[in-house]
């Protein structure tokens, strides 16, 4: 038994959010007051995220992103991650943060033998970082940048472009990658602001920020992407780190895509880009046995969407939810 959609594609990884909840409220993710949280038993508890996660590894899902809303503001999340790294059928597991709460967690999730962390770092200027936020938390943040480096954790940087805020400083980030083993990803901003009504000046695209780059570097390498990788991937020459470009909107990637996700609440989403397929927490609190949720799993994943824009079509209202509520 395995999870394919009608289209081939095999499906091995899983995005999860671990909560709705964040202590940050990034301006394309979240307006000011941040988004209606919902009750706390409505969130998917460890237990049951333990049972998605198991079952899913069971049909084939190897590896697993936790996000959120911010992980680490859900109490005993590294207990969780500990109970998660028992399960042999996982070979990786991976967190999405903004990193303003982990400087003392380090230690712990290399012994966990976390593969990878995401750390969202949208701008290297503390008053700007407030700005893109709404929290003064920048030093705390390059702080852990620092140390995540010298880990044996595996460092994405998360960038999201944005017109009007930070897009002076792609180059900037790049060169952070020239001493630093790390992987900046700039990602195409999306419009998943919880009815943020974020204006957007210009469409900062792959295309925009790829032509950037070639302007100011006379040679970039362009990597060999590994299948159903989320991001064309580059390198300046005899820089340590490397660079990538997720094209989250113009949506490229769909090709490949090997990807689900289950939000905080337990919606089950084929594609970030529809609105949820079935809720798996219901249907487990309804009694469902691990086998008619494989069978659930199993005919759902073969409806995936081609793409995200067929997937976009289908949902029918407006893209308004948060970021923080669909996991990112
Ligand atoms: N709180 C964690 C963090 O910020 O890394 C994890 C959750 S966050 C929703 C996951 C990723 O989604 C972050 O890298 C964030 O920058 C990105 N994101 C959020 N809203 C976005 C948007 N409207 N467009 C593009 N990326 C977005
Ligand atoms: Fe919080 Fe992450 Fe959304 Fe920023 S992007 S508000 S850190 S969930």
């Amino acid at each position: 038994m395995e999870l394919r959609d009608k289209f081939g594609r095999k499906i091995s990884y899983l995005r999860l959010a671990v909560t709705d909840r964040c202590n940050l409220r990034c301006q394309y993710c979240m307006p000011a007051h941040g988004i209606d949280i919902v009750d706390r038993k409505e969130l998917l508890s460890y237990k049951e995220m333990y049972r998605i996660t198991r079952v899913l590894s069971e049909l084939g899902v190897n590896k697993v992103r936790l996000t959120g809303g911010e992980p680490f503001v859900r109490k005993d999340f590294i207990s969780f991650l500990e109970s998660l790294s028992f399960n042999d059928k996982l070979d990786e597991i991976n967190i999405t943060t903004n990193g303003a709460l982990i400087s003392n967690h380090i230690d712990k999730l290399e012994e966990l033998n976390i593969n990878a962390i995401n750390l969202s770092i949208d701008s290297l200027q503390r008053d700007r970082f407030a700005k893109i936020t709404r929290r003064d938390v920048f030093l705390g943040v390059y702080d852990t940048l620092e140390k995540l480096e010298k880990s044996n954790l595996k460092l994405k940087l998360n960038v999201v472009v944005q017109s009007g805020f930070n897009t002076d400083e792609i180059i900037d980030f790049i060169e952070l990658s020239k001493t630093k083993d790390i992987a900046v990803r700039f990602i195409e901003e999306m419009p998943f602001n919880g009815k943020g009504q974020r204006e957007m000046k210009e469409e900062w695209n792959f295309k925009k920020i790829i032509n950037l780059v070639n302007e100011h570097y006379s040679i970039v390498e362009t990597l060999k992407d590994k299948k159903s990788s989320t991001s064309r991937n580059f390198k300046i020459p005899n820089y340590k780190g490397t660079f990538g470009i997720i094209p989250a909107f113009t949506r490229t990637i769909c090709n490949d895509c090997n990807r689900i996700r289950i939000t905080a609440t337990g919606m089950f989403k084929n594609c970030l880009f529809d609105g949820g397929v079935f809720n798996v927490r219901d249907f487990m609190r309804n009694g469902a046995s691990d086998d008619e949720l494989k069978q659930l799993f199993i005919s759902t994943v073969h409806k995936k969407p081609e793409n995200g824009f067929i997937a976009e079509a289908a949902r029918g209202n407006d893209v308004s939810e948060s970021m923080s509520t669909i996991g990112g």
